[in-house]
């Protein structure tokens, strides 16, 4: 038989299908060590089939398999090719998605443990064997035990017992299991009659992907986990993503309460060995469930009847690396192959989801009331330039600490929001809220303290900094917001009683990560929560009833053109964390810009309203969905090597652009608005696209281009455009 092979070599070069002379036992989707080259590689077997083209003396043998089993089946197969395909990157490197990083490394193997239990022989000891007719005892009491307990208890009566006969011993493979501690009893409930009219209204439509629009706090949870376990129910599989940070413990020992170890949970705070074991339990149909972060979507299962993808408009959910996938297009593959629904939920939808989903391309589900009639919390609007009027330079209004103090005093808990994302600083006046801006692009424009200039990262214009304000010619120009620590510290002064937790980049790192504190938080062993983004998603804890909002504004002008979208997404789902059990929540908005339509949607809680401003705005501005923005980025370590190569691959671009100018409504290349990141140096070139037609040929180019010491890729709509 003949294998058809990818090396797993990540290059165009050998990104192409090599034939393997190989034993009829070989499948398709099994990984083989092979012959290549001078030495031996690693390989996918693509297709097993009978004649190959190349002449017999010349072809080589697979040397041997590196798995019994097919590591990837045949939709996942299928699936890579298309990734492949759309994203224009070796084939090799979208096999890879499917496997467990460790697995390629060899790092990790399954894990086996001996047991011994009594073979039924009449026991014979002599009355000096005391340890031996301990261990008889033991086995008879117990059964069976694992060896290596056994010989550290009893010393060497097993071997003694084994050799008479009395005892064997068997090796046999254990799961490692990341959740034996984690669970609790089920209790099942019904749907209320709103969970209960959306369930039906999903499963009854005929399109392929529903978006499930409802109200933080409406029970959407509930309604992915029914269906579900009519899917199980039915003998099929699912797949559940969810944004990593909302692996809380609680959605966790809720998940294996529910569904036991049909469930497997993919997050990056297992071991290597718990992932793989995982992944194992998924592949060989033990688990059916595979829940996880963006990278689930690529689990091991077959006969998929449902994918839900929870907080579909999280970030997370595009990928940064290479390939820089979007979760939904593979999502979407899958359910297409098993004729399943995708369902996407959110209480704030993204714009380009809202819109398929109002143009009839997505069907609609809207569940507008939290569960039993409880009230969304009432969000107050602060306008901090009053504060700073009233020389009140505190990160806390007069209104948020008359509540704070009515909360701990009442024995409540309380989360503190800071918007802070990602190294970018608008310039900000503290006096009237003025904001700078790209005279061109209508964006925020950033402060880079390196080279003390600010610059629009639409257009790459660049403009001096301020000492005052343009407007108002105040002098408390803000570069930076306000960090948690210093929030902290803050609080501990006014609050010396109070137990404080902090979370965000810093303090989350770690295997626990965030987990422990949410957990502390969920326990009420701490009344504040002081948090960064992360605090925003999903989290459920009853006796939150105040939520503050310290500087609603700093995603407000975050320079994206999603920023108003991202605000509104942020203030919806932190304020959804106040409130969620019997008594009504508070939520306290502070901001420099009180009249923003943006912060007055998101304090009324009127998603359409906010949707029907944002679309309009993104039609004028021809942003996305109305336009593709396409970045190629050339990035290097040595500055002339970057540069060569950003040259020739624009030269390559602009024929296109020459020849298709009227698709094109920006074309220009120049450094990244970050000129250099971990000693690469950055280029770009930054399109505006009304036709996406030409995304193959951009594709094209970039694949086609090599430089030896440059990397070369294509970003659509980049989540982060620094
Ligand atoms: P969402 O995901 O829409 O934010 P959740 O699924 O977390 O909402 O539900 C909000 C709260 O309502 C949770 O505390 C959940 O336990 C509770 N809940 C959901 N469905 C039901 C139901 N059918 N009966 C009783 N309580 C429910
Ligand atoms: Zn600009």
């Amino acid at each position: 038989m003949i294998a058809e092979v990818i090396v797993d070599i990540a290059h165009s070069d050998v990104d192409k299908i090599f034939d393997y002379a190989c034993d009829d036992s070989l499948a398709a989707g099994m990984r083989v060590a092979v012959p290549f080259g001078r030495s031996a590689a690693t390989g996918f077997v693509m297709r097993v089939k009978e004649h190959s083209d190349v002449p017999a003396d010349k072809l080589k043998r697979v040397f041997r398999t590196e798995e019994e089993f097919p590591a990837i089946n045949p939709e996942c197969l299928a699936l890579a090719r298309k990734i492949a395909a759309r994203y224009r990157c070796p084939l090799a490197l979208t096999l890879r998605l499917f496997l467990p990083a460790e697995m390629r490394t060899g790092k990790v193997s399954e894990a086996y443990r001996t047991f011994a239990r009594l073979t039924g022989a009449e026991p014979v000891f002599s009355k000096s064997a005391k340890q031996q007719a301990a261990l008889y005892e033991f086995l008879k009491e117990n059964g069976e035990a694992d060896t290596a307990f056994l010989n550290k208890r009893f010393g060497s009566a097993l071997k003694a017992l084994c050799e008479k006969g009395i005892a064997v011993t068997e090796k046999r493979r254990v799961l490692r299991d990341p959740y034996r501690s984690v669970g609790g009893e089920y209790t099942p409930r019904a749907l209320t009659t709103a969970q209960s009219v959306a369930a039906e209204a999903i499963e009854g439509t005929e399109k392929t992907v529903v978006l499930l629009h409802g109200v933080t706090g409406s029970g959407k949870t509930e309604i992915y986990l029914t269906l579900i376990a009519r899917e199980l129910a039915a003998g099929r599989s699912a797949i559940f993503l969810v944004p990593e940070i909302s692996l809380t413990p609680q959605m966790l020992a809720q998940l294996r309460a529910r569904f036991g170890s049909a469930v497997a949970i993919l997050h990056s705070g297992l071991s290597a060995g718990e992932r793989f074991d995982e992944w194992q339990r998924l592949r060989e149909g033990s688990a059916k469930i595979a829940v996880g972060a963006r990278s689930a979507i690529f689990a091991p299962i077959e006969n998929i009847g449902l994918i839900v993808v929870d907080e579909e408009h999280d970030g997370s959910y595009s990928s940064e690396s290479s390939p820089r996938y979007n979760t939904f297009d593979v999502a979407l593959l899958r359910a297409q192959y098993n004729r399943c629904k995708l369902v996407l939920g959110s209480a704030t939808p993204s714009v380009e989801t809202y819109r398929r989903a109002v143009e009839g391309e997505f069907a609609l589900v809207t569940l507008p009331n939290r569960i039993n009639a409880r009230p969304l919390p009432q969000v107050e609007i602060v306008d901090l330039r009053r504060e700073v009027r009233r020389g009140n330079a505190s990160p806390f209004s007069a209104v948020l600490r008359e509540k704070l103090e009515a909360c701990l005093n009442g024995g409540k808990q309380a989360i503190l929001f800071l918007n802070r994302r990602g190294y970018s600083q608008t310039v900000i006046c503290r006096d009237c809220g003025y904001v700078a801006k790209c005279e061109h692009c209508d964006v925020s424009l950033t402060y880079h303290s390196e080279e003390n200039c600010l610059k629009c990262h639409y257009c790459g214009t660049r403009y001096h900094t301020l000492a005052g304000c343009p407007d108002c010619g105040g002098k408390h120009l803000s570069f930076a917001g306000t960090g948690t620590q210093r929030v902290v510290g803050e609080l501990k002064k006014l609050y010396p009683a109070a137990r404080i937790l902090r979370m965000d980049n810093d303090t989350t790192s770690g295997k626990e990560g965030h987990f422990k504190i949410l957990k502390q938080f969920a326990a009420h062993e701490a009344d504040i929560l002081v948090g960064t983004q992360m605090v925003a998603k999903g989290h459920d804890f009853p006796s939150v009833t105040l939520v503050g909002i310290l500087d609603a504004d700093m995603s407000l002008h975050f320079p994206d053109y999603r920023s108003g979208e991202r605000t509104f997404q942020l203030v919806t789902q932190v304020a959804g964390r106040s409130g969620r059990a019997s008594e009504r929540g508070e939520v306290v908005l502070q901001t420099y810009d009180p009249e923003n339509y943006i912060l007055r949607f998101a304090a009324k809680y009127d998603y359409e309203g906010f949707y029907r401003h944002e679309i309009s705005m993104r039609a004028a501005g021809m942003f996305p969905p109305f336009a593709k923005i396409v970045r190629v980025m050339v990035t290097g370590e040595k500055e002339k090597e970057a540069a060569e190569a950003l040259k020739a691959v624009y030269a390559e671009l602009e024929k296109i652009y020459r020849e298709h100018t009227e698709k094109f409504l920006f074309f220009h290349k120049m450094y990244a608005p970050i000129k250099r990141i971990q000693n690469k140096f950055r280029y770009q070139v930054l399109m505006r696209l009304t036709q996406t037609d030409i995304l193959k040929q951009i594709y094209n180019v970039c694949s086609a281009v090599k430089y030896k010491n440059a990397l070369v890729y294509v970003e659509e709509n980049p989540v982060n455009l620094s």
